[in-house]
């Protein structure tokens, strides 16, 4: 096992340079120590989707001291702002996700949030989990770094820097799709959009990335099977919605196992969490089940949800009891789909920042991200730069959302460098045709 690690650990430090543009690594050092800054800032005053208001001014005071003209209050707390090289060439936008999570950090950094909120009830600390202050970070030491360029730049850059990447609060809009629908790509259409997120799947110094669909849909239902409350020791004298709900669950089963063609893309449906009765001699009213689907398919999605809506009623209706199938109960995230020319095209501008050998093919994600919006408008590129420290085994390093996610810093300046290098190039060198 020791022997297949040292195999495998990144080779960051003697690869690195093949290639790179001598502009990424010198903007890269004259940013570094402002985006590291500002990471641990932001990291440090984490807010919850919707409610980014002080990092969205802190973005916004940003980009307007550099000479930007942000829009902001965007879907809420969103900011964009529009680059404009000195010379002719194509439209590009970069996006980041500004929003923390309602977990008590446990990280052991003396920048570790210490924020609370109450958050659908409960008390719960407030702790970027998920990474998105590297995010963050990374793209304001991006948007400075190319503004430093601005007169040898071709074509025009727009920043995308959103909020309630992970949903919005219950009962608000929000993230990636509220920015489109306020209209962000009708004024400024671009050509291609690219984004980044820091994974403790992958060693700093690893970029992964994977053509195609790369991360899943993500789809939330709910499920109500309602029969007639009786005493337990009479069920004959009501309808048993316990004993419907368990068959409903059971014959879910067979919604990915036996109807989808898993050879093609893997499915899952999971039931969450299940909820009916009060008390050992009562057979209750009704059992309410919810629940997650993850697909990469557009028509497999849509299939589930029909199969899933189809068991439900009529398992239930077999009982002689009714369920109300929401599949999905809320507007889900559609696939990421890598676009699959850009990604062979970007491929090398990726390899030239890490080394060939640290850009490794993830495979399929199963978490899903709302990046899958913008890239359903254009083409897109999405890739994950990896955050845990290298001699560390990512498989057993805290994941993120997890209370003791830890970033490797270093991965703050290989996004830099990423980006970077994925614009210029692409802003250069734009495909033909
Ligand atoms: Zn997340
Ligand atoms: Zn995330």
């Amino acid at each position: 096992m020791a022997a297949v690690l040292a195999l495998m650990a990144p080779v960051a430090a003697q690869a690195q340079a093949d290639g790179q543009r001598p502009e990424v690594a010198a903007a890269a050092q004259a940013v570094g120590d402002k985006v590291v800054a500002w990471r641990r800032d932001i990291h440090a005053n984490p807010e919850l989707g919707n409610r980014e208001t002080r990092t969205a001014a802190l973005v916004a005071e940003h980009l307007r001291a550099l000479g930007l003209d942000p829009k902001t209050g965007i879907a809420t707390t969103g900011v964009t702002a529009v680059l404009k090289g000195g010379r002719p060439g194509p439209r590009i936008a970069l996006r980041a996700d500004m929003d923390a999570l309602p977990v008590t950090e446990r990280a052991e950094v003396p920048f570790a949030s210490k924020v609370t909120t109450t958050f659908r009830g409960q008390q719960t600390g407030v702790m970027h989990a998920c990474g998105h202050d590297a995010h963050t970070s990374v793209l304001m030491g991006v948007v400075e770094a190319l503004v430093a360029m601005k007169e040898e730049l071709p074509g025009e850059v727009m920043f995308i820097f959103q909020p309630a990447e992970e949903g919005p609060p219950d009962g608000e809009e929000g993230g990636a799709e509220e920015m489109l629908a306020q209209g962000i790509f009708k004024d400024f259409k671009p050509e291609a959009v690219f984004g980044l997120h820091v994974f403790s799947t992958l060693n700093a110094g690893q970029i992964g990335v994977h053509a195609g669909p790369t991360m899943a849909a993500s789809d939330r239902f709910n499920i109500v099977v309602k029969g007639r409350q009786t005493h337990g020791s009479r069920p004959w004298g009501g309808i048993d919605p316990i004993v419907a709900a368990a068959d409903v669950i059971g014959t879910a089963q067979t919604v990915v196992s036996r109807r989808q063609d898993i050879s093609k893309q893997p499915v899952v449906l999971s039931f969450g969490a299940i909820e009916g009765g009060i008390r050992y001699n009562i057979i209750p009213d009704q059992v309410e089940m919810v629940g997650t689907i993850r697909t990469f398919d557009e028509g497999m999605r849509q299939q589930v949800f029909a199969d899933l809506i189809n068991v439900a009623e009529k398992v239930a209706q077999a009982h002689g009891a009714t369920a109300v199938a929401q599949v999905p109960d809320t507007k889900g995230n559609p696939v990421t789909v890598n676009d699959a020319a850009l990604t062979e095209r970007m491929l090398p501008s990726l390899r030239k920042v890490v080394g060939a050998d640290n850009v490794v093919d993830p495979g399929l994600t199963m978490g899903a991200e709302d990046f899958s919006f913008y890239a359903r408008e254009v083409p897109g590129l999405f890739f994950f730069v990896g955050s845990t420290p290298q001699g560390q085994d990512p498989k057993t390093a805290p994941s993120n959302h997890s209370p003791e996610f830890f970033l490797d810093e270093s991965a703050l300046d290989i996004g830099v460098r990423a980006l970077l290098q994925v614009s210029l190039d692409y802003l250069n060198d734009p495909p033909r045709g």
